[in-house]
């Protein structure tokens, strides 16, 4: 199969330093808080209060609203507070804590679920909590329920995992390759896709091989090395380089009959359907400058992320900063208090010479920037526009196309804070939009 290229990208430092590290538990914290937001779509509505004793795997959070996820406690013991808190973003957001009690008694609401048709399929997965697991954290039911009069004709896995630092998924398909292929087959068999595809960085050779020999009695599923080069990652251009098609402006990946589902949330659903356990936990790579020992760890969905960094030995050095996530991509965090949410796959700690912002220098109009956007865009006029608040002119330079993949900041020399202007243009876009 040919394989083609993307345009743009950049090479950043790989610092794959956990690769080797395989993953352990860091067990059941102290304390745990669940956000009801931990997707994108609907917030869920708290089905407990203060006093309430919960198990494990037991509803805690639900709305009927299609595009959410309903999410689940991650261990036993008793509620202590439902009450609003700041998680990322500006926007208060629901939260339930609760004090473990070391038990971690199951709910008798765990079931094996049974499916025969695409409908309890993607029912079953909803009930799951499962949402995308590589970092969007889309809900996974509606992914795998497109609009009728689509056809889709590639399932496309995304092992890529371009982002530097984060092992976890590399992890994956070193540890868990039999419900990989497993979690494929599910898909495969539910929603009717003929053939799967999956893309790794040819920087993660082990994995290659490894899926390699796991496919080999499976001709509809393949395994594809991909150049190194971020964002190869990202969905559009994950479609790009194994299929040709290119994703149009404002479309989506079944626009060109193809599903993208992340490595972690199709072993998974191989998981789900065997045991009827919903997602409560994570594997996350912790790294960074700023941390003594690296490595990857399963967590519980919850757990504060300095009970992660203390597991790994603390901190070698002051932080200054904190992300969830990775470097290029991730979400800076403004306390170590917040929790490990379904979405996380990575936490890095930077000391202060790794994670200090340089100051912006003018732009020097070198173009590198458009040269490194794989999205066909303008960055550097982007980044004049919204400086320049004149913002009338914002949507004919498509900036809700951006993925926000950092590439033009990584190339510029001036060292212009590109992608704060464009999601700051974006929220002024979605306010007038709204008015
Ligand atoms: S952040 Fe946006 S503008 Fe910058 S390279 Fe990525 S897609 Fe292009
Ligand atoms: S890379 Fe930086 S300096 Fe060069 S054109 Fe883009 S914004 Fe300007």
């Amino acid at each position: 199969m040919r394989i083609h290229n993307f345009k743009g990208g950049v090479h950043p430092p790989q610092a794959k330093n956990t690769m080797e590290c395989s993953t352990v538990s860091v067990g059941v914290p102290e304390k745990i808080v669940i956000p009801m937001t931990q997707h994108i779509g609907a917030p869920c509505q708290v089905l407990v209060k203060k006093g309430d004793y919960v198990k494990v795997g037991q509803v805690i959070g639900n709305t009927e609203a299609y595009i959410s996820a309903p999410v689940h406690s991650s261990v036993s013991g008793t509620v202590t507070a439902v009450d609003e808190r700041i998680i990322s973003g500006s926007k208060p957001v629901v939260c339930v804590e609760i004090k473990p009690d070391g038990l971690q008694e199951l709910s008798e609401d765990i079931a094996v679920p049974i499916v025969d048709s695409k409908e309890s399929f993607v029912k079953a997965i909803r009930d799951s909590g499962l949402t995308g697991l590589g970092g969007a954290g889309f809900p996974a039911h509606v992914k795998l329920n497109p609009p009728k009069d689509t056809k889709i004709d590639t399932l496309i896995i995304n092992a890529a995992e371009c982002e530097p630092y984060i092992t976890s998924d590399y992890r994956e398909c070193m540890e868990n390759t039999g419900d990989i292929i497993e979690g494929i087959n599910h898909v495969l068999k539910w929603t009717g896709i003929p053939r799967a595809l999956i893309g790794i960085e040819d920087n993660k050779p082990g994995a290659i091989k490894k899926l390699g020999e796991a496919v080999k009695d499976y001709s509809h599923i393949t395994v594809h090395s991909l150049k190194t080069r971020y964002p190869q990652g990202a969905e559009k251009t994950l479609i790009k380089t194994l299929t040709g098609r290119e994703v149009p402006p404002g479309k989506l990946p079944h626009d060109v009959s193809c599903l993208v589902m992340n490595v972690a949330s199709v072993a998974f659903i191989a998981e789900y359907l065997k045991t009827g356990m919903p997602l409560i936990k994570k594997r996350i790579t912790v790294d960074g400058s700023a941390v003594k020992i690296p490595g990857n760890v399963y967590a519980l969905i919850g757990t504060p992320v300095k009970d992660v960094f203390n597991f790994c030995g603390g901190f070698s050095a002051e932080p200054k900063k904190l992300i969830m996530g990775g470097p290029m991509m991730g979400v800076a965090l403004y306390s170590a208090d917040l929790p490990v949410m379904k979405y996380t796959n990575a936490l890095l700690a930077l000391d202060e010479k790794e994670g200090s912002i340089p100051g912006e220098y003018s732009c020097i109009r070198c173009g590198r920037c458009v040269k490194a956007c794989p999205m066909n865009l303008l960055p550097f006029e982007i980044d004049r526009l919204v400086k320049a608040r004149l913002h009338d002119d914002l949507d004919k330079l498509n900036i809700m196309d951006c993925m926000e993949c950092g590439s033009c900041v990584y190339a510029c020399p001036s060292k212009r804070l590109i992608v704060q202007s464009i999601r700051l243009g974006k929220d002024i876009l979605r306010r007038a939009a709204k008015k």
